[in-house]
């Protein structure tokens, strides 16, 4: 979006039941659309790269075109400027032809902690396929916000680290996975925290130093007061601009000189992911999208569908130069997952 251009006032915060979805969009479409608007889903303005100036909107075509025209010095006839583009175009919506209060609602049902493929593929009367490729689009925007979080900590902040033994996959699968581990911090106070595994698919399981140190300087500001367990690995941590605190587990949780120095808030943050991902149905293939859904959920747990609007629009800005198609981040979950 250009410098020059008028920012719109978003949405700062609101809260939208199931009923209130239906009654207030279903019947108005323009109403779904200017919903998305105000959480910057869709563009609020568009200006015609080659004119520079404002397009118009075309609500039956669902278009912006530019209005302008242009007149050629030679002959003096006026042509209108030929630019127009898909309202849709390079957002979270970009190749659909989904009406806007449909996607409201399949969002609103995929941000419900339990939910189910059958219920909102009978209230929006989707296509199995079409409710997998939403499913994928929404796991895509958690996946991506959790992979995006700004770091925590900062001086004098305390946050404490865990690597956590996750799920040990089976071998026997034609996918393999190996075991997976996660690795987290969380700020002991304001519970911002940070959540990674440390294993792609088919890749082998790195916990060193040489690992874990540059995820600890993406995730961690400087002058942290970092807590963890004794684990080799951490040990450079002291020079690398933090106050290190070390607990030894294989002897206590808590520190008996200092009671303070624990990793108890991270280990049941683990817990708490561990036990959800554990759910009777789930496959390890998938983790990362369940547990980034988890804590999506997690820390939004008031006003959740807009929360999840402005990290949708976020991942796909309206009219980026961003290729088109989406960033395919994950794989789509099968029909009968949970
Ligand atoms: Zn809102
Ligand atoms: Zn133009």
């Amino acid at each position: 979006m250009a410098s020059d251009e008028v920012e719109h006032d978003l949405c700062t915060g609101c809260d939208f039941d199931y009923l209130r979805i239906v009654k207030r969009f279903h019947s108005e479409p323009e109403e779904a659309a200017e919903f998305l608007r105000k959480h910057g889903v869709l563009p609020s303005q568009v200006t015609c790269p080659e004119c520079q100036v404002p397009c118009k909107f075309r609500k039956d075509k669902h278009q912006w075109y530019c209005g302008r025209y242009k007149r050629y010095a030679k002959t003096k006839k006026r042509i209108l400027c030929s630019f127009n583009v898909s309202d849709y175009k390079g957002t979270f919506l970009d190749n659909t032809h989904l009406p806007a209060w449909k996607i409201i609602l399949f969002i609103n049902h995929w941000i419900q902690k339990f939910w189910e493929h059958d219920i909102i593929v009978m209230c929006v009367k989707w296509s199995s396929k079409t409710s997998v490729d939403w499913r994928r689009f929404c796991s895509e925007v958690t996946l991506l916000w959790l992979q995006n979080q700004p770091p925590i900590g900062g001086p004098g902040i305390v946050v404490e680290i865990d690597e956590t033994f996750f799920v040990r996959a089976k071998y026997n699968r034609k996918r393999s996975l190996r075991d997976v581990w996660l690795f987290g911090g969380i700020e002991r106070v304001d519970k911002k925290f940070f959540l990674v595994s440390l294993m792609q698919r088919d890749q082998v399981l790195d916990r060193s130093a040489a690992a874990l140190i540059p995820m600890i300087r993406k995730f961690i500001q400087p002058g942290s007061i970092i807590n963890s367990d004794g684990w080799a690995a951490y040990r450079p941590l002291a020079d690398e601009g933090y106050t290190h605190r070390v607990i030894n587990h294989s002897e206590a949780f808590v520190n008996p000189n200092d009671p303070t120095i624990n990793t108890q808030t991270i280990k049941r943050l683990c817990r708490d992911v561990k036990e959800w991902s554990k759910r009777p149905g789930l496959q390890t293939e998938y983790f990362e999208q369940y547990f980034s859904r988890y804590l999506f959920l997690h820390a939004n747990a008031d006003q959740t569908l807009h929360h999840f609007l402005i990290a949708a629009a976020t991942l796909y800005p309206p009219q980026s130069d961003r290729p088109r198609g989406r960033p395919g981040a994950v794989a789509a979950l099968p029909l009968s997952q949970p």
